[in-house]
């Protein structure tokens, strides 16, 4: 079987809006090509989720649960399948997709665990006999689009929560990473979802996802990817006044206090900084470091940036992967140069490998600046890559003060074991996530929100899944008499 196709009303269907090749970011060579979606097939797809909808809705919310814990069995039968797929596609090393996949498979049985748990709320009236109640109803079609860096966890993040609320959902991934979405497609059919509930469709953003987020007959629009896309997006849904959830960029603060263990934050910072070759919205975009201990820190975290073992994405004994793409090398290559040029210092100039590990690739290994100041665009700008401007603190009000002087509000970590520090960090530090002495991924019973340029709205947890769900207010009035005065009624 193809696994290659959209899905769209309970069919696998090729595009009829012509194909794209997809690339493998190890070789830099094409490894499969797809069909993607014309507008025609985009509102097919929307008139298949808004079909099947009020029918997923009035299911019992465990039979919908039972469906999306057969979709986790399946994504975990199959994870090594889909964790190879995600490596082609997008370039992390295979023990990194593992755990993305396994994140994929959690959300499914996450979310089904709140079958039971969407509650309402009954409130005292102001009337004899009468009832006044508050229900969560689902928001009805949903339309997700998702960027490349996680692409099988995200595409679990919007369809599980959009699943239990009793949505329908079309969802577009990255045009570039297509193949993790597709194949998930057919697990969810294995698994019994209805036709219509889940449907995937694939295409360019300014098109595809154009067509998508501005359609008439989508209720809310949740969207993970970069600032310019966000904002676009939310012009659009102003049209037709859609919500949006925006998930976006960030430039996280990583902050080393001179108290903390300096082994655990320099380990920390790495994975932090290089996990995913650098292409996490949480990843550890500017180190900042306290003087007492910042020519002990910077030694060893050059050092275990330089042990960092770059090499096939596909081998377990490697730790950094290819970029996903050559236009993201170029731009963090551009990124590096500006940084040089504006007057930071290389402590370790990283760039593309003289003996790339496998030819053809997008490598690049890391880089360490220092002598930054925060004005500098390479404090100010996300890099997305295995480059991080490492910045000397005199205290911790200044380390607070250059991590709030950020347009992103997202993640933001703090290393010490002072009491006081840690609880002045999350009263002060205003961003919507706070790591102290760990580093990420974020749990899914957390609530992953940024602030500002960071987006609007959040995933995950409780918190998360309201956006998928509205409010209906009910005045039962069973007394007989009506609790307002009423007009005169002329016979
Ligand atoms: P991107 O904005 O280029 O693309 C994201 C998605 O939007 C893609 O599917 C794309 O096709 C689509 N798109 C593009 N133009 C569109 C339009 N006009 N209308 C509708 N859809 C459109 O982002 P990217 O390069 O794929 O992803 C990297 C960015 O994502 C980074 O900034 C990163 O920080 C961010 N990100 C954020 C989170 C988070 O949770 N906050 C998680 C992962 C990635």
């Amino acid at each position: 079987m193809n696994t290659n196709l959209m899905l769209i009303g309970g069919e696998r269907i090729a595009g009829n809006g012509g194909s794209r090749d997809v690339f493998n970011p190890t070789t830099g060579q094409v490894f499969a090509s797809i069909s993607e979606a014309s507008k025609a097939q985009v509102d097919d797809a929307v008139s298949a989720a808004r079909a099947a909808q009020p029918h997923w809705a009035a299911m019992a919310p465990l039979e919908r649960a039972a469906i999306m814990h057969r979709i986790s069995a399946l994504i975990s039968e199959n994870a090594e399948e889909l964790a190879r797929i995600v490596v082609q596609e997008q370039g992390k090393p295979i023990n990194e997709a593992r755990g993305e996949v396994a994140g994929a498979a959690g959300f499914f049985s996450y979310y089904a665990e709140f079958a039971r748990r969407i509650q309402g709320e009954i409130l005292p009236s102001d009337a004899r006999g009468e009832q006044i109640w508050i229900q969560r109803v689902p928001v009805g079609v949903v339309a997700a689009i998702i960027p490349w860096n996680y692409p099988a966890a995200l595409v679990s993040r919007k369809v599980a929560p959009s699943m239990i609320a009793g949505n329908t959902i079309v969802l577009k991934p990255h045009e570039e990473t297509p193949l993790s979405a597709l194949y998930m497609g057919k697990l969810f059919m294995d698994a019994g979802v209805p036709a219509g509930v889940i449907n995937i469709v694939t295409g360019a953003g300014a098109e595809i996802g154009e067509a998508l987020t501005s359609h008439a007959d989508v209720d809310l629009i949740t969207m993970t990817g970069s600032v310019p896309t966000g904002k676009r997006i939310m012009a659009t849904a102003a049209n037709n006044l859609v919500p949006v959830s925006l998930e976006l960029g960030g430039k996280a603060p990583f902050i080393v206090m001179d108290d903390c263990d300096i082994d655990l934050a320099v380990r920390s910072a790495v994975t932090s900084r290089y996990m995913n070759c650098g292409q996490v919205c949480i990843c550890n975009e500017r180190t900042l470091v306290h003087e007492r201990v910042y020519d002990q820190f910077v030694e060893k975290f050059v050092a275990a940036s330089r042990a960092l073992r770059l090499g096939d994405p596909l081998s377990e004994q490697t730790d950094l992967g290819p970029k996903v793409s050559q236009r993201e090398l170029e731009k963090v290559e551009r990124i590096v140069e500006a940084a040089i040029k504006e007057g930071a210092e290389p402590l370790l100039q990283g760039g593309r490998p003289e003996t790339p590990p496998v030819k053809g690739g997008y490598w690049m290994t890391p880089t360490v600046l220092t002598g930054v100041k925060p004005s500098m665009a390479i404090m100010q700008d996300e890099i997305f890559g295995p480059v991080v401007p490492v910045m000397r603190v005199e205290s911790f009000d200044e380390a607070l003060s250059v991590a709030n002087d950020s347009r992103y509000g997202l993640s933001a970590y703090l290393f010490t074991n002072d009491f006081a520090k840690i609880m002045r960090a999350v009263n002060d530090i205003n961003f919507g996530e706070v790591y102290i002495n760990r580093v990420g991924p974020e749990s899914l019973q957390g609530f992953h929100n940024g602030y500002r340029n960071s987006g609007l709205g959040g995933d995950d947890g409780i918190h998360g899944l309201e956006a998928f769900l509205r409010k209906k207010t009910v005045y039962a009035n069973y007394s007989g008499t009506s609790p307002v005065a009423l007009m005169p009624y002329a016979e």
